[in-house]
């Protein structure tokens, strides 16, 4: 079935005679057969996002439809793989074409030559349904790849085969409840525009650990939940997405990149596949999915990108994996959508972003979620949505930043003033939020008992109060306060300095465990209840607020995780044995 082109608008084609084409469809279009997908449809008259370079392109050429929703393969071959933003293997083209990617070129999205050891789980005569896992293939070092049962499939197994096969080879046979033998392959498609199927949805109840301190106690996120990162220009964004992609304790890593500035994602491709996997040693690539909009694509590619990596995400999620899909940036998603929302003339909303931001970035994070994977043994499988957002100038006040707050249950505000004077991460303690605290609240209080959430209570609100005294020095000075006033603002200033500053790259700090950030804040209100004690007998209070142990305290972060423990008890003792001398010299005055 094939139309003629009317009009070419940069990315955006219209064509006609296609009659028996879908919304959603596939399309090759022109001499080069450059990859396009209908946008909408009038009669025998398509709307269609071209995803490479349109020049050269006029009316008359003709379009060509595949008959085929937008959809990914999905197999083994993913991980420690680059894809662009509609999976076409970015090393692999380039080793077809140069370093500048011929358009309309066909590179399938899993390497075709590539052998890979299967191993069946199912045997001849069991029952399956979609989701059974037939067999396994050790697709990284990292990650058991499991084959499953394509959706809608469901029947007896007819035959199985072990051993080296390419990903296109027939590994068994299922006979449905019709009869017919369907020949499988480890290769699934799936139409990246719709949620892949589950059992059941849970509410998220467990923490996603990030051993960032200010993420895990402060604001945490539940695996299954959503985030958003919103930061302007330098103020440390790329730095907590790598810090999430290396130390999250997730299975598997989906890199989103649409590529904020021009160099931006040259800057991710050659970073990320330099990066190990601290826990390991080995490559962090041999989890990681990485999709990249390289700046020769057009913009339409980011748009399809966010759903590109999603629907890989939710089929490492089905294997009953927990995944983290980072996207960096949805601003430059948002902008893709407003461009072609542009040329197809539609009613502009706020901004001129169309009506439909706020739904369409709904449909991305609510695909987000811990869930019961189909199939009849029991597998549990998360994704994990994080979103950067780069607000033009800062301004979360924008239509991209504002529709994603509504969605989104939390928000890790990156601040540009805490950035430049060097407090990283510079995620601010007033602005963010998570909405998890109540639900994850328990599963905190059962590992590390009641105080756990009552320290970070008693800190966040010293933080509060902070801001509130900062305003009376601001008005009157610092003479107005009081000494309890004071010590409120000193322990604030322990905490920010002590607690949040976490260095990135040192590694004694790139990563804290639990057990470390809980004794590391609870050492600080420690002292902050001990001067409180002493500040009651009257003790003088810079005495107190120049101790020795006080040093001790700021490095305290810095210790080994091995000797943490024996480290800490011996701080708390210096502490205390400290505080008690400032009591004992005020009683002797
Ligand atoms: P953005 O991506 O928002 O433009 P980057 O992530 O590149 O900003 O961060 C800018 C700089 O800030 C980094 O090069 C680094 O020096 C510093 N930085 C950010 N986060 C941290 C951190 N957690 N620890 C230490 N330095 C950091």
């Amino acid at each position: 079935m094939s139309g003629t082109i009317t009009k070419v608008s940069g990315p955006l084609v219209l064509a006609e005679g296609l009659a028996d084409a879908n919304v959603s469809d596939v399309v090759r279009v022109g001499s080069q057969r450059l990859i396009g997908e209908i946008l909408n449809m009038t009669g025998d008259r398509a709307s269609i996002q071209v995803y490479e370079e349109t020049s050269g392109l006029g009316p008359g050429a003709e379009v060509e439809t595949t008959g085929m929703p937008m959809s990914v393969e999905l197999g083994p071959g993913m991980l420690d793989n680059i894809y662009d933003g509609i999976q076409r293997p970015l090393p692999e083209m380039r080793a077809a074409s140069g370093d500048c990617i011929a358009r309309g070129i066909d590179v399938p999205a899993l390497n075709r030559e590539k052998k890979w050891d299967f191993v069946p789980v199912a045997k001849p005569g069991d029952k399956l349904r979609a989701g059974d896992v037939l067999g396994t293939v050790q697709e990284t070092s990292a990650i058991l790849h499991k084959i499953m049962v394509p959706n809608g499939l469901s029947g007896e197994l007819v035959r199985i085969e072990s051993g080296e096969h390419v990903v296109t080879d027939e590994i068994a046979v299922l006979r449905d409840e019709k009869g017919k033998e369907h020949a499988l392959t480890m290769i699934q498609r799936w139409p990246v525009r719709i949620a892949r199927p589950y059992e059941k949805k849970y509410v998220p109840a467990r923490p996603m650990n990030s051993g960032q301190r200010i993420i895990d106690t402060m604001f945490p996120i539940a695996k299954g939940g959503t985030a958003a990162v919103p930061g302007p220009f330098g103020s440390g964004k790329t730095v907590v997405q790598h810090q999430l992609a290396k130390w999250s304790d997730v299975d598997i890593v989906v890199y989103i990149g649409c590529g904020e500035r021009g160099n931006e994602m040259t800057d991710v491709l050659m970073e990320f596949p330099e990066l190990k996997d601290p826990r390991n040693g080995e490559p962090l690539m041999k989890r990681t999915v990485l999709i990249a909009n390289t700046s020769d694509m057009p913009v339409a590619a980011h748009e399809a990108s966010i759903y590109t990596g999603i629907t890989i995400a939710e089929y490492f999620r089905d294997m009953g994996y927990d995944v983290a899909v980072l996207a960096d940036s949805t601003s430059r998603w948002a902008e893709a959508l407003r461009e072609m929302s542009g040329r197809l003339e539609e009613m502009p909303g706020e901004e001129g972003y169309p009506a439909y931001l706020a739904s369409r970035l709904a449909q991305f994070y609510e695909r987000a979620g811990v869930i019961e994977c189909l199939g009849q043994d029991e597998r549990r499988g998360s994704v994990t949505a994080i979103g950067a957002v780069s607000p033009p100038g800062g301004d979360i006040s924008e239509p991209v930043a504002q529709a994603t707050m509504r969605i989104v249950k939390v928000f890790w505000g990156l601040d540009s003033a805490l950035a430049y004077a060097r407090h990283f991460p510079a995620i601010n303690w007033l602005s963010s939020y998570s909405l998890y605290l109540d639900t994850l609240a328990p599963w905190y209080t059962e590992q590390f008992g009641e105080s756990y959430m009552k320290n970070r209570t008693q800190a966040m609100h010293i933080l509060q109060e902070e801001s509130e005294l900062q305003e009376i020095v601001r008005l009157v000075g610092q003479d107005a306060l009081s000494p309890a006033d004071r010590l409120t603002m000193e322990t604030a200033k322990m905490i920010r300095e002590d607690f949040l500053q976490q260095n990135a790259f040192v590694d004694e700090d790139a990563y804290s465990a639990y057990a470390k950030q809980y004794r590391l804040l609870d050492l600080v209100l420690r002292y902050d209840a001990a001067c409180r004690e002493a500040l009651d007998k009257g003790v003088d209070m810079n005495a107190l607020f120049v101790i020795p142990a006080r040093e001790a305290i700021g490095r305290a972060k810095m210790a080994d995780a091995k000797t943490f423990a024996a480290d800490y008890d011996a701080i708390e003792a210096q502490m205390k044995k400290e505080i008690a001398e400032v009591i004992a010299g005020g009683e002797d005055a």
